[in-house]
């Protein structure tokens, strides 16, 4: 085909700026060329001509390091043994991966996930993901020609219960052991970056840990950050980063893009939504409401919160006085679709009566649904993790999104819309926050629980004052780095 008749077929721009590749069949995964045509407007950042071409060399290696190949068996022959003689020797071989192991919550797994992919460009591995959860279930392969799912034979897997800090090949606890050093290369090293990370398991990505970790064939990835605005601290890394996001703010927005594509199930479950309750509105607003406390369910205080955020930001109308009530307002009735998510069902249903029982003072239809309500979180079960992701999918193509202060469910619906969202300030204890949101300057997720200096240099430096564009996070009282 010419350039010319692939225009005429891609009038929405379906390969989104050519962050996709043409090279997949479209059946076996609708939302991947389908997507672009339920965006009301597309999105207004385009990848950069770097990135797109940086994804298309990791294609190339991906499908010649993946499953299946010589290079696979040979990389992974030496595992077996866990033999540093012969991981030593290995290190010439063209393959290097990434292990990632699934964990915690969806929006959790997804932001690691990007995080550890980017990790993966930067450094010419390639990623592999733990299949013995259902990320085949919700997710669509995003590497043509090839598999990212790690195969079940994997030699280290059945493992992996021991990985943890105390895992003898745990990247920081060899550091603190002075444990490791550049004489014997290990097989594999086992990085843990979750909340109760040290800095030592945080910090791997600087330049002197890289100068050892980059010979080491494979890397297992445990985490629940979204770790990768740190990788803006190693200045290696740092020019590559700004070539491949000349709009810092967009790492999420793009990678996710680039990355997720619901199966057909989650698909179906998005576009059904999509045609009863947002394609027809004149506008859409998302409302993702998270509880983060022990006996989490519906509280006054959350409720009036939503309200206060929507109402001072003019997100939703204020309801008419009596007065206003009896004067016939407007024959042009805007129509507002309000998709609200949530494990608890009453936040929406009293939205829902506040605009039904009272018109709304500007004399817009408000429209309020919540597509579940699962009350508690089931993560592993497969229709429940496939319910959070079509609804991420959806709060992502609204026009405005509200999502709840320091969570990732949240985080990861604003950023794959290239939306700022309004963060609803998390409560303490049973009081209103005032003001009840802020606007956020940036669309990225934020990382929660940061290494609170930089790399060499930066040794003592507050990890928010290092780099002009990665500050604290405007959702959490303390800490956080986020890319603006
Ligand atoms: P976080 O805990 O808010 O950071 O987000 P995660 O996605 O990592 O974990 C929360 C999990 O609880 C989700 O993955 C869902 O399984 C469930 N959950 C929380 N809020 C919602 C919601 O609004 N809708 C649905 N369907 N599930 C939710």
């Amino acid at each position: 085909t010419t350039n010319d008749s692939k225009e005429s077929e891609t009038p929405r721009d379906k390969l989104i700026g050519g962050l996709l590749t043409e090279d997949f069949e479209e059946s076996s995964c609708l939302s991947r060329y389908q997507k672009t045509l339920l965006y009301r407007k597309p999105s207004p950042y385009k990848p950069s001509e770097y990135l797109v071409s940086k994804l298309r060399s990791y294609e190339m290696l991906h499908k010649r390091c993946g499953p299946g190949t010589k290079a696979y068996k040979e990389a992974t022959e030496n595992l077996v043994h866990d033999d540093e003689d012969k991981a030593s020797k290995y290190v010439g071989g063209e393959c290097r991966y990434i292990v990632w192991l699934a964990g915690y919550g969806l929006g959790n797994r997804m932001l690691t996930l990007a995080s550890a992919f980017l990790y993966a460009l930067l450094t010419e591995r390639i990623i592999l993901v733990d299949q013995r959860k259902d990320v085949s279930d919700i997710l669509c392969e995003p590497f043509p020609g090839t598999s990212w799912l790690l195969p079940l034979d994997f030699p280290l897997m059945n493992y992996t219960y021991r990985f943890n800090k105390e895992y003898p090949r745990c990247y920081g606890t060899m550091l603190n052991n002075q444990a490791i050093n550049s004489t014997s290369i290990p097989p594999h090293l086992y990085l843990h970056n979750l909340h109760d990370s040290r800095d030592e398991d945080k910090m791997f990505f600087c330049e002197k840990d890289q100068s050892l970790i980059n010979k080491v064939p494979w890397l297992v990835f445990q985490a629940n950050v979204y770790f990768a605005p740190s990788l803006w601290f190693n200045p290696t890394f740092l020019p590559e980063l700004t070539k491949l996001f000349p709009q810092k703010d967009t790492v999420f927005h793009h990678l996710a893009r680039y990355l997720f594509h619901p199966t057909n199930q989650v698909w179906g479950m998005v576009t059904r939504y999509y045609q009863a309750h947002l394609s027809r509105a004149d506008e859409t607003l998302g409302i993702q409401i998270r509880v983060f406390r022990k006996d989490a369910g519906y509280f006054q205080h959350v409720m009036d919160q939503i309200v206060s955020c929507t109402q001072r930001e003019k997100l939703l109308p204020e309801l008419a006085t009596q007065e206003e009530s009896k004067v016939n307002i407007s024959n042009i009735q805007k129509l507002k679709a309000v998709i609200v998510t949530s494990l608890y069902p009453e936040y929406s249903d009293n939205l829902k009566n506040m605009f039904w029982e009272r018109p709304s003072s500007t004399g817009e239809i408000i429209d309020v649904a919540q597509p579940s309500g699962e009350r508690f979180q089931q993560t592993d079960k497969k229709i429940h993790d496939q319910k959070a992701l079509a609804e991420m999918y959806l709060l992502s193509l609204t026009d405005n999104i509200v999502t709840s202060a320091r969570s990732t469910f949240g985080y990861v619906s604003y950023s794959l819309g290239g939306l700022k969202p309004w963060l609803l300030y998390q409560p303490t204890g049973e009081i209103t926050p005032d003001p009840a949101c802020v606007r956020s300057t940036s669309m990225e997720p934020c990382y929660l629980t940061p290494p609170s200096h930089g790399c060499e240099a930066d040794w003592g430096k507050n990890s928010g004052k290092i780099v002009p564009f990665l500050k604290h996070c405007e959702d959490i009282m303390y800490g956080g780095l986020k890319l603006y």
